[in-house]
């Protein structure tokens, strides 16, 4: 569940926006998807080659098994139908880091179409359908880099990439804001990952995101030119660059200008994007089928056999997750849009008994921990036992919740258990009654004028009281029993 956030759109009522996004999803096969060489990242430069991966004359390329199965494998993940017969196409271009001079793709017969995600947004979840037009296959290009000092004249290229395995998923153009298109990639980032075809690391470029913006007057039927806004490798940097390019496009429009048709570059620093290139429609592309690769045949039974390898995804979690613990659908939101943070729930649970204070100390104590310790859930030393074990341990009486975050703390640092930590230290909390009168007792007759204002009409000192046991016991009097005795004290 996303916020809803100022938009520039808020001072143009009369504009809308337009937007459609693209996301190139890199698999993570062994092998790349036209030839047997390594699919993998970090390489030693140009290491990952062969006669197929730099178009030498007369290689043929073979199709990979396991990259079709991983395809599929999204599309039904997005609600997409398989094409039965798929094929293959040339995309002509002119690059150096693409030594055949056309990338194999697919275009009029993807592998998957008509799909959809719903996502929600606003602070009450309002519901809204994005469609996905079609997923296809394709390869990756190399990569060009330029020199800088003496090499400043040499321009590199390195084809370790080339013929990476991808798929690209295309929207409708459905989305209306930069809130909207964030959720929706938040959402597919979150399916893509749990179908585990895919690391889908932003940075490292496993998931990047194209973004089409246009904006036009609500009154006007026909689409406006649109710009491409290309590999934004972070969510909050997509919203800022929409944001921007919504509020240049109405600059322009307002002053009577006309927006060019162009791809641009976001530059997160200045918060700026600038002008890349001018871009060209898909027919200037001169499409053509492949005549190295057969049609790609898919029935049935192969669809099923992936369908049901397909683990519970995201949005089946949640609603499972609401259904079956009863936690809020904000905090089954958060749970579920990481499939190890779910399973870390679902144990804690196991242990805790409690799916209430598990899902509290999750999203406040576990989270916030990682973001401060800047570790991810599988680095933190707290395994979800520990944290069942603690909140076992305030329900049985054992600490109490102050004393518990000294302990969580503890785990975090030492990876010990709640149960070490308690007995090394000498947290338990002092739950014994006579203890805690006698305390309440010699507290009360040590302090006479507070005794005196409590009973004379002023409730307010009686925080005064429990502030001075718990400083005598060091935190760990049991905060109840301690009201109890005092009330029972001072009004005897
Ligand atoms: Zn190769
Ligand atoms: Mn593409």
């Amino acid at each position: 569940m996303n916020k809803k956030s100022k938009s520039i759109l808020d001072h143009y009522s009369e504009y809308e926006a337009t937007i459609g996004i693209e996301v190139h999803v890199q698999l993570k096969t062994k092998t790349k998807i036209f030839c047997a060489c390594p699919n993998s990242f970090g390489a030693p430069v140009n290491s990952n080659i062969c006669r197929v991966c730099t178009g030498m004359l007369g290689s043929l390329p073979v199709l990979n098994l396991q990259a079709v199965n991983y395809a599929i494998a999204i599309g039904l993940a997005t609600n997409c139908s398989i094409t039965k017969l798929s094929e293959f196409a040339r995309k002509h271009y002119m690059y150096p880091d693409l030594p055949k001079n056309y990338q194999i793709s697919q275009d009029g017969k993807p592998i998957c179409a008509d799909g959809y995600l719903n996502i929600s947004i606003g602070e009450n979840g309002e519901k809204k359908q994005i469609r996905i037009q079609r997923i296809h296959m394709e390869e990756d290009a190399g990569k060009n880099s330029h020199g800088e000092d003496e090499q400043a004249h040499s321009s590199f290229v390195d084809l370790n990439r080339a013929g990476a395995p991808l798929v690209e998923i295309v929207t409708h153009p459905d989305i209306c804001s930069a809130d909207e298109a964030v959720a929706y990639l938040e959402l597919l980032h979150s399916v893509v990952k749990y179908t585990g075809v895919s690391d889908a690391n932003m940075e490292r470029g496993s998931f990047r995101a194209d973004v089409n913006v246009s904006v036009k007057k609500k009154v006007d039927k026909k689409l406006g030119t649109r710009a491409e806004l290309k590999n934004i490798n972070s969510f909050k940097y997509i919203h800022d660059a929409i944001e921007f390019e919504l509020e240049r496009q109405i600059n322009i429009l307002e002053s009577g200008g006309k927006v060019q048709q162009e791809t641009r570059l976001w530059d997160s620093i200045k918060k700026e994007s600038k002008f890349m290139r001018s871009k060209a429609d898909a027919e200037d592309y001169r499409y053509l089928p492949d005549p190295d690769l057969p049609l790609l045949l898919i029935d049935e039974e192969w669809v099923e056999k992936i369908k049901n390898s397909l683990p519970e995804l995201p949005q089946e979690k949640l609603a499972r997750l609401q259904s079956e613990y009863g936690i809020s659908e904000y905090e089954a939101t958060i749970i579920s849009s990481d499939r190890e943070l779910a399973e870390y729930f679902e144990e804690v649970v196991k242990k805790s008994g409690d799916a209430k204070k598990s899902a509290n100390w999750i999203l406040r104590d576990l989270l916030g921990i990682m973001k401060e310790k800047k570790v991810e859930l599988d680095e933190i030393l707290i395994k979800p036992e520990m944290l069942g074990e603690l909140i076992s341990e305030i329900e049985k009486g054992i600490i109490n919740s102050s004393t518990a975050r000294e302990v969580f703390e503890d785990m975090a640092e030492s990876g010990k258990y709640p149960s070490i930590i308690i007995q090394e230290k000498g947290l338990q909390q002092i739950g014994s009654e006579d203890v805690l009168r006698e305390l309440a007792q010699n507290i009360i007759s040590a302090n006479p004028k507070q005794t005196e204002q409590f009973r004379g009409g002023n409730e307010r000192i009686f925080s005064f009281f429990i502030g001075q046991a718990m400083k005598q016991t060091k935190g760990k009097a049991d905060p109840e029993m301690l009201n109890t005795i005092f009330l029972e004290e001072l009004n005897g």
